[in-house]
């Protein structure tokens, strides 16, 4: 079966899928990722049926760093009979300045992504890694790339800029945008489930562990609450969310924390983790007696509700919200509170429909129409991977 595999690289897992090309469709295959990268290394995949395929552990140090859980799910993944690998497309945080679409890689290319590594350090350097080791392997497979920031790009200067001298916008310091290919999954998906809705005003949560929000005017994004990097706007995980940058100075100038303490109490240790003290999972904080859980929880829904009205001052109204990604997709409590922040903007929860998961959860008579739909950000990859890999043939 000719097939592609769409490739998820982050610090401390890799994700895999292989989509079978059936005709102009793709039909998922398997799904596997490594996860606990040099702490407790694990691949796992399954077949489309749930049947596991592989289930196994390693040491630590035989899978101490991502090149060498590449290497571990390369040489599984070689096991696998039956697929023919035609493309291979593979998340990318960051698309600079220049891309706007995804594009087909070669060395020009590769090395004016690398060239971004500056712009997200953190993130940049994992994406590219599984992309070259790729190429190696299969230097006739052609590789693709997809870029969290493209669906934002285009965004005006006005939009786009910090109030900052203007060498740093020509150096690469804007508001780039997160989350893009599931925005542009779920603008696409939308125009399926409720075509009358998206050439309006909508909003799109997604509540992950990572969470931003993005404004949709047709179906394009025209403003999001993540900016130069993945840090600012809504509180996440472990991310704080919108932070004065004084907060960053005094950490420097006062407490004597370095570059790096920073980097991790604001990655790693912030978000609903840190207010909380409990846990970075939105689950835990919903079972937990702890006041300080519930504290994170008011806080989030909070600022929830304040991003989502300065998006809708940035659409100037508001037809339709979306709930998506983990939050977004699982928790009617939580969708239930953000919906009575828009209360003001004449949303009505249906709480019968919220609890029972449905697409659509807002009552015939709310003036905004609210919806739950899941996202696939992997898919939307694969779509774009076949799209390049037919153009090219044709
Ligand atoms: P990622 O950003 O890692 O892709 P997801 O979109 O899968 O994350 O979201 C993961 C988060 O979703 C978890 O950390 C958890 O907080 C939250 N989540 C998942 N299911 C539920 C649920 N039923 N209730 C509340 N939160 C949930």
């Amino acid at each position: 079966m000719d097939a592609l595999l769409v490739v998820n690289a982050g610090s401390s897992s890799l994700k895999f899928q292989i989509f079978g090309i059936a005709g102009a469709g793709l039909d998922l295959q398997v799904k596997g990722q490594i996860g606990g990268i040099g702490t407790r290394p694990r691949l796992q995949a399954k077949a489309v049926d749930g049947a596991v395929l592989v289930d196994r552990n390693y040491e630590a140090e035989a899978v101490g760093d991502l090149p060498a859980a590449i290497a571990a799910a390369r040489d599984w993944l070689l096991t696998l009979g039956g697929f023919t690998l035609r493309a291979v497309g593979h998340r990318v945080v960051h698309g600079g300045p220049d891309y706007a679409e995804p594009v087909l890689i070669d060395a020009t290319v590769l090395e004016r992504l690398a060239s971004y590594q500056d712009l997200a350090p953190l993130h940049q350097p994992n994406n590219l890694a599984p992309i070259r080791q790729a190429m190696a392997i299969n230097p006739d497979v052609p590789q693709v790339a997809c870029f969290d920031t493209a669906f934002h790009h285009g965004h005006p200067e006005a939009v786009n800029c910090y109030a900052m001298p203007r060498q740093f916008y020509d150096e690469g310091v804007r508001r780039y945008g997160f989350h893009g290919l599931s925005y542009e999954y779920i603008s696409r998906h939308l125009r399926e489930v409720a075509p009358q809705v998206v050439a309006g005003r909508v909003v799109v949560a997604h509540l992950g562990s990572g969470a931003s929000m993005c404004a949709l005017k047709d179906g394009h994004s025209i403003e999001t609450t993540m900016g130069f990097t993945a840090l600012d706007g809504l509180p996440m995980g472990t991310r704080p969310g919108q932070l004065d940058p004084g907060v960053v100075l005094y950490l420097i100038l006062q407490r004597g924390m370095n570059a790096q303490a920073v980097s991790d109490l604001l990655y790693h240790d912030a978000g609903l983790k840190g207010l909380s003290g409990v846990s970075n999972d939105m689950r835990d904080l919903l079972a937990s007696a702890d006041p300080h859980a519930e504290l994170a929880i008011d806080h989030f829904v909070y600022r929830c509700g304040l991003n989502a009205g300065m998006l809708a001052a940035s659409l100037g109204g508001l037809d339709a919200f979306v709930f998506t990604a983990g939050v977004g997709e699982n928790s009617a409590p939580i969708r239930a509170r953000i919906a009575e922040k828009l209360a003001w903007l004449g949303a009505e929860l249906d709480p019968g429909a919220n609890e029972a998961g449905d697409t659509l959860i807002s009552t015939p008579s709310s003036r905004v129409a609210l919806y739950v739909l899941p996202t696939d950000e992997e898919l939307m990859i694969a779509r774009h991977t076949l799209a390049l890999l037919n153009s090219r043939q044709a």
